[in-house]
């Protein structure tokens, strides 16, 4: 099996919604897709992947150094023993010449390239990828369906509290039963009163997640902690700088509920830093590292794998994103669940278009990779044209 050919191309994600931090009106994303010589079909299998939203596009470092080290290498030295493409080596490929350290946004165009190696592996063995997933990392188990909750609840100017609740109430009514919205960019009083008018609609603090996206100073995110701990809320999400593990710590120490953090953090060994350093309970805490902003799934696996070490089940993750490729790490080494976004970030955001949504869970496409093909608009849009030019 040969990698014949890596094209690449910036998209547009623009959004006018925003969080307590940045706004979406300029986002960009980075689309990869990997062609190969082996058939499915009859018809050459090409692997599809891109970064993850609230990052942007890293055109220059797939051009100029990831896509050519990968087709200069020799090409034997990217199969595995069976002679199919392997992920790892052609990771260790791409990260060759790359310093340790500073694990910014070379990680996102690793992760884009890694998605679509991962997805044409899948479809030239001719299975869904939690299934590969699951039989390479998780002894063959996997989870059938998995718990999935809208990241939403933006900061609209236009919307109010109002058309806060009713997107709420369309969560619902679309079949989730957990859900997020966004805190922390806009006063305290003033945030209490949008959880309020929330919790009116998803009926217990369990149901619901804040997000305020690391946009807290630390004094903030702990008065914050102490007027929503009564809340019994399902997670407080990136109160302060992902960075701040002393932060993180003391905000551990004094509220009760679980915080999510993980997300803005792109390597195994900033990884391990939050959970040696960051005071995180591992029996409450959740974990979200991002599998495209991570230099990919494979280094996502890997650090799964670290954390179980550390103390940490496969169960305190939740990968951001809310992408199938989230959704099929999910499944495949049964984490606890995955976020998605019914109403932004599309057409990347998301499952398949058929995918049904039922008392909060989802099931993985079963089709041959990740099933990228399975969303009309973003093949049609963004996928195909790469086939093509
Ligand atoms: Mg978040």
């Amino acid at each position: 099996m040969r990698i014949t050919k890596i094209v690449e191309t910036s998209a547009p994600m623009r959004s006018s919604i925003a969080n307590a931090v940045i706004d979406f009106s300029q986002m960009t994303i980075s689309v990869v897709a990997v062609f190969t010589d082996a058939l499915s079909d009859g018809k050459p299998v090409v692997g599809f992947g891109f970064n993850s939203n609230g990052r942007y596009a890293q055109g220059g470092v797939l051009r100029e150094r990831l896509i050519p080290r990968i087709l200069d290498a020799e090409p034997d030295t990217l199969l595995d023993d069976g002679g199919i493409l392997d992920p790892e080596r052609i990771h260790a490929c791409m990260m060759k010449n790359e310093k340790p350290g500073g694990h910014g946004e070379r990680a996102f165009a690793v992760g884009a390239i890694d998605a679509a190696v991962w997805d044409a592996v899948a479809k030239t063995l001719e299975k869904p990828l939690y299934r590969l997933f699951a039989e390479r990392y998780n002894e063959g188990r996997f989870d059938a369906k998995v718990p999935v909750y809208p990241g939403g609840g933006y900061y609209d100017a236009e919307k109010g509290i109002e058309g806060l609740t009713d997107e709420m109430q369309g969560y619902r009514d679309a079949g989730y039963t957990l859900m997020k919205m966004k805190v922390g960019g806009a006063p305290l009083a003033d945030d209490l009163k949008r959880i309020e008018a929330v919790l009116g609609v998803v009926g217990a603090g369990s149901n619901l997640a804040v997000d305020a996206n690391a946009g807290l100073r630390p004094e903030t995110a702990l008065e914050y902690a102490a007027a929503m701990a009564p809340f019994g809320l399902a997670w407080f999400e990136e109160p302060v700088d992902p960075l701040d593990f002393a932060a993180h710590a003391e905000i551990c120490q004094t509220y009760p509920g679980p915080i999510a953090v993980g997300e803005n953090l792109f390597s195994l060994t900033d990884a391990r830093n939050l959970l040696r350093h960051g005071g995180m309970r591992s029996d409450r805490d959740w974990l979200q590292f991002d599998p495209s902003l991570c230099y990919g799934p494979t280094e996502f696996i890997r650090i799964v794998k670290m954390a179980q070490d550390l103390g940490w089940s496969p169960k305190r993750h939740g990968p951001h994103g809310g992408q199938l490729l989230g959704l099929h790490l999910a499944a495949g080494l049964q984490l606890g669940g995955t976020e998605t976004y019914p109403l932004v970030f599309q057409p990347f955001g998301g499952f398949g278009d058929d995918a049904v949504i039922e008392d909060g869970n989802v099931r993985p496409p079963e089709v041959a990779g990740s099933g990228l093909e399975t969303k009309a608009k973003l093949y049609n849009n963004f996928l195909k044209p790469l086939l093509d030019g």
